[in-house]
């Protein structure tokens, strides 16, 4: 198999011209040419009227020896890597004793599924409900009714990521092609098939419920466990070694494996983990706001007369910017055509994110608009001094949002120009249970502030209408990642309680779907490699 990178074609190419592209390119002729797989496709949309796709292609021809000879230096024309996922173990016939893991987030999820595939028979531990039941809870929750501070956006079957826009890119390096075993299943449980090619792929909220109910059931069929309703309430250590844990119900389970995936709000769960002597330090976050604009307006200035063109979807965008003051804002979780959510899971809080369909066509785009603090300026003195802080942003945006979750906003104008805002104008709020119209500036910290108020209009020079008074800002934004660092060493073990392996994003390892998910085969492997008769096929 050959694989051939930057071919370029026109956004409207007709469905021959790739293979003519390959054909040209190689100078070939068409019967040499045997199979055509797409591997990626991005786009290039620099120059807006003429929008370029650009494909990976991995292809098989008769004669491939020769023409590797051939272009022996033309980068763009080499053998095709290997990216299918080899297992490192497999499990003896008689286990001595089953790993669990705790949480069924992606991180989870992919630690349960592949420690199920070698035949472990994982227990898997989660707080929330299943994800139908969980379901309920949280749109309840959007349209008014309580908030369960153990079924929500945060705790619940599929973890943080379930309602969300779905998008599944990372920046990790991914050397072995974890993301491909992470893409696979992912289809495999229903996903669309251009996720394993499109360059940005996203799946969007109603199907990944059904997809996380379908890797569950893949997963008991292996052998595994799944226990909802099941918070972990304490660790059991001797010598430095765990051995097994106690549920809220009071029941014990023992075990020398456990993956620690509880992500990046569970702050008991924190706190408890300190109080029995793991090894945590406080690690940066960011604080910021959900910013709205018409989805319309980003569509137009990212594709001009390409806009709205199928093959592009709804636009999205990622920005940056360094402020006089020596902070940085950048955009975050950007969701095209989407909707703000609330995303808080504990009472008397207030918490923005994201989220979108598949079809990503609601009517506004939003994204995080945050600014990077650290543990050094900004939370010193004690490793969880970050949770503390992001309770007490929260609790700030639950009274000035009127003590009824919801959220304070402001439009994009009156914050820029110091007033409190009144009324709303085109950009219309997506947030529910709804807002509060009012001053943002009581909800941050005055450096965040000053450096929000700088990076907007700095953002404007890069997408028109960026600034536009009437988009809109909604707070706060306060979960962009873990305010803790559960610290492994090259084993993915505690560096100081051995057999427990912290993964995902909670411990600081993961920052997305994707990336949790690559964490949670990493440290599956690691476990596995790690039980009492093994074999290790590697
Ligand atoms: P989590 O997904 O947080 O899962 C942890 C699980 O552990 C939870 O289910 C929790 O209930 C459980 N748990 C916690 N404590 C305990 C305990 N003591 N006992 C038992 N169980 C416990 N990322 C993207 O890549 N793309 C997106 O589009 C995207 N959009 C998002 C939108 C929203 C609204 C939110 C909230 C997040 C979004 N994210 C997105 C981030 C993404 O969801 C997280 O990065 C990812 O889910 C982290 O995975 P994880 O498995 O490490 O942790």
């Amino acid at each position: 198999m050959l694989r051939l990178t930057e071919i370029k074609l026109p956004l409207n190419h007709d469905e021959h011209a790739i293979n003519a592209a390959i054909l040209t390119k190689l100078n070939i002729k068409p019967e040499q040419l045997l199979s055509v797989n797409v591997f990626k496709r991005g786009f290039d949309a620099r120059k807006k009227s003429d929008i370029q796709l650009i494909y990976t292609l991995d292809i098989e021809v008769d004669n491939e020896a020769a023409l590797l000879k051939t272009f022996a230096k033309d980068q763009h024309v080499k053998p095709s890597p290997d990216t299918s996922y080899k297992f490192v173990a497999k499990a003896p016939e008689q286990l001595a004793e089953r790993p669990i893991v705790i949480g069924l987030g992606p991180c989870g999820l992919f630690a349960g599924l592949v420690l199920a595939q070698m035949g472990f028979k994982p227990i898997i531990l989660e707080r929330g409900k299943e994800v139908r039941e969980r379901t309920k809870d949280t749109f309840g929750f959007w349209r008014g009714k309580e908030l369960n501070p153990e079924s929500n956006v945060q705790y619940g079957e599929g973890g943080a990521g379930t309602f969300s826009d779905g998008k599944l890119y990372s920046q990790v390096k991914d050397p072995k092609h974890y993301g491909r075993k992470v893409m696979s299943e992912f289809v495999a449980a229903g996903a669309p098939d251009e996720i394993m090619y499109v360059s940005k792929p996203h799946i969007g909220t109603f199907k990944l419920v059904a997809m996380v109910e379908k890797m569950r059931a893949t997963i008991i069929e292996l052998g595994g466990e799944i226990r909802f309703s099941s918070r972990v309430d304490d660790l059991h250590i001797e010598d430095g070694q765990i051995t097994g844990l106690t549920l809220a119900t009071g029941e014990r389970l023992n075990s020398r494996h456990v993956v620690l995936a509880v992500g990046h709000s569970a702050r008991d769960t924190f706190q408890m983990l300190y109080d029995k002597g793991v090894y945590v330090e406080a690690k940066p976050f960011s604080i910021g706001f959900r910013i709205e604009h018409e989805q319309s307006m980003i569509d137009e200035c990212r594709f001009g007369p390409n806009a709205g063109n199928p093959i592009l979807g709804a636009a999205d965008y990622k920005l940056v910017h360094h402020c006089a003051n020596d902070r940085t804002v950048y955009s975050f979780c950007m969701c095209p055509g989407g909707t703000v959510v609330a995303a808080a899971s504990e009472q008397g809080r207030v918490v923005t994110n994201g989220m979108s369909q598949y079809s990503r066509h609601e009517r506004n785009a939003n994204s995080a608009i945050v600014v990077g603090i650290d543990p050094q300026r900004d939370y010193p003195g004690h490793p969880l001094a970050g949770i503390e802080l992001q309770r007490n942003l929260e609790a700030l945006a639950f009274k000035v949002g009127g003590e009824n979750y919801h959220a304070p906003a402001q439009l994009i104008g009156d914050f820029l120009t110091g007033k409190t805002s009144a009324e709303l104008g085109d950009v219309k709020p997506s947030y529910t249970p709804g807002i509060t119209l009012t001053d943002l500036t009581q909800v941050l910290p005055d450096f965040a502030i000053a450096a929000i108020r700088e990076a907007i209009p700095a953002f404007d020079r890069q997408i028109k209408g960026f600034a536009k008074a009437d988009g809109l800002l909604t707070g706060v934004e306060t979960r962009t990642s873990s305010p803790i660092c559960i610290k492994r060493g090259a084993d993915y073990q505690s560096i100081n309680i051995k057999g427990l392996y912290p993964a995902g994003e909670g411990a600081g390892y993961a920052g997305g779907i994707l990336s949790a998910g690559i964490d949670g085969i990493k440290v599956a492997e690691a476990v596995a490699l790690a039980m009492p008769g093994v074999q290790s096929l590697v």
